[in-house]
């Protein structure tokens, strides 16, 4: 079993391998690359990819798995063997029953689709794009028969980013979920908005970077491995565990990029302290979609946007705008945590965020089964807003096209949001109940405490459990949406009042 096992670690160490090597590629077209160099660069990483998924498909990989995996009974359960082992094989037994006919009729599709959209959105007009998202809606119905039988046909596309978990378990959640937010929305919308006048000025570029960067040391990214550039879009990468990268966009009309930067330090953070043990496997990354968003929801705004961390830090931002230094602290608090229902999800505040997730996840399984033709899309959008949120978007830019997913053929992507808002509030309880209030420590900018419960129990685990078990081992439960409206209710209640 020994020399088996080495040669997995060997086979797929160099897959994974590949793949960050185009996660280099990918970072520097995002941040770095001239425009004229796109064609020259996808080439590359098409090249890239395709090696990686031979080497993740191939007949050798089968052979070995077919050998190993009833071994698996001598291994410790728990152990990064065994892990290995049964996440190579999953992830295995999901790429071979899928036929290399579909996938390249499918990046066919989407990468058509993507520039249908593109127009279709500068255009506000859905027309342009219906034709393209039917394609891409019969081609995922086509991907969700390579798995039959399943229990939903949403299922097989569901894995595809949170492996483990069942449609049925969604629509429960997300139905307990749903009475509460509408009910405490519109609750909210009877306050009196809060005056949001200070957050409307202008905020030099620089003074941004500066506190961008202070804050995302702060709560512990490791800038001695890592760094923060400037994108268009946001996001973070990884290279190896020892070269985290995080990316913000600064705009001078707001202070959104101090949030957006502790969203991509949280994310960062989780993959930082991932067990050095797991590195050259693929067990060294984050576990799922909704964890890896857990963490960086848990930084963004239950640290970010409390009481506590701009008690902290705040301070920072009077001293570098001075225009804030007439602002209490109670009033920015007050102004930086407005609820309001909005048309754009990138936007929505924690009241609402999860409500435009919901429609989003409503609207494609319907379309997926068949219940909802592409056609009527835009009504059924509007008619969601109107019945979740009270809002009616003026267009479709504004409405169904807003978002670049479904034209990349990200179809079952959309739930992990919001799972992993919930994650987040249950964390902040477990971490809660297991160190006593943070509240103190994070007045004081110590975050040590709320780090170190993270690393222990979601982080260093890097990919060895799926979502549940990731959550038993941390707080011994399931997902338990009651815990994030208790986060809201308690938070918008003292903000708000009754
Ligand atoms: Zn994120």
């Amino acid at each position: 079993m020994h020399n088996k096992l080495k040669k997995l670690k060997k086979l797929v160490g160099e897959a994974f391998e590949l793949q960050r090597i185009a996660a280099i590629l990918d970072w520097d077209q995002q941040v770095e690359m001239p425009v004229a160099a796109a064609a020259g660069r996808a080439r590359q990483a098409a090249l890239l990819s395709g090696l990686a998924h031979e080497k993740f498909t191939g007949a050798e990989l089968g052979e070995l798995l077919n050998e190993l995996v009833p071994e698996m009974k001598n291994l410790d359960p728990e152990s990064d063997d065994y892990c290995l082992i049964r996440l190579t094989a999953r992830d295995y037994d999901r790429h071979i029953k899928v036929p290399a006919g579909h996938v390249a009729e499918f990046a066919h599709a989407t990468s058509l689709a993507h520039s249908e959209w593109e127009k279709a959105y500068a255009e506000a007009d859905f027309l342009l794009f219906r034709d393209s998202l039917s394609r891409i809606f019969k081609l995922c119905r086509d991907y969700a028969g390579f798995f039959a039988p399943y229990d939903h046909i949403y299922d097989p596309l569901l894995a595809e980013f949170e492996p483990g978990l069942k449609t049925a378990v969604i629509t429960e959640i997300f139905a307990a979920l749903r009475p509460p937010q509408v009910e405490l929305l519109h609750e909210i919308a009877a306050h009196p908005e809060p005056d949001q006048s200070c957050l409307k000025q202008v905020f030099a570029a620089d003074k941004q970077w500066q506190l961008a960067r202070a804050a995302a040391a702060a709560i512990g990214y490791d800038f001695n491995r890592g760094r923060l550039d400037s994108a268009v879009h946001p996001f973070t990468t990884a290279f190896n565990l020892n070269d985290v990268r995080i990316t913000t966009a600064v705009k001078t009309d707001n202070l959104n990029a101090l949030s957006s930067t502790l969203h991509e330090a949280g994310h960062a953070i989780y993959e930082q302290n991932i067990a050095q043990s797991l590195e050259n496997t693929p067990l060294a990354t984050g576990t799922s979609l909704a964890i890896h968003e857990s963490q960086s929801r848990l930084w963004e705004n239950l640290v970010g946007r409390s009481r506590p961390f701009l008690k902290f830090f705040y301070p920072r931002l009077q001293n570098a705008f001075p225009e804030l230094r007439r602002v209490p602290l109670d009033e920015f608090y007050r102004a930086w945590n407005t609820v309001k229902p909005g048309f754009i999800r990138v936007n929505a505040d924690e009241a609402t965020y999860n409500l435009h997730i919901m429609l989003r996840f409503e609207l494609e399984v319907a379309m997926l089964e068949g219940v909802l033709a592409v056609a009527d899309l835009p009504e059924a959008w509007n008619a969601k807003m109107k019945e979740y949120l009270g809002i009616v978007p003026p267009d479709d830019a504004r409405g169904c096209l807003q978002d670049v997913h479904w034209s990349a053929g990200l179809v079952g992507y959309f739930p992990t949001y919001a799972l992993g808002n919930l994650i987040s509030a249950q964390l902040w309880e477990g971490c809660r109940e297991a160190c006593g209030s943070l509240d103190a420590e994070l007045e004081q900018g110590n975050f040590a405490g709320l780090r170190h419960w993270l690393n222990r129990n979601i982080h260093c685990h890097g990919s060895k459990f799926e979502l549940l078990e990731v959550l038993r081992r941390a707080v011994g439960t399931g997902i338990r949406p009651e815990v994030y409206i208790r986060y809201l209710r308690e938070k918008y209640t003292a903000l708000y009042g009754r």
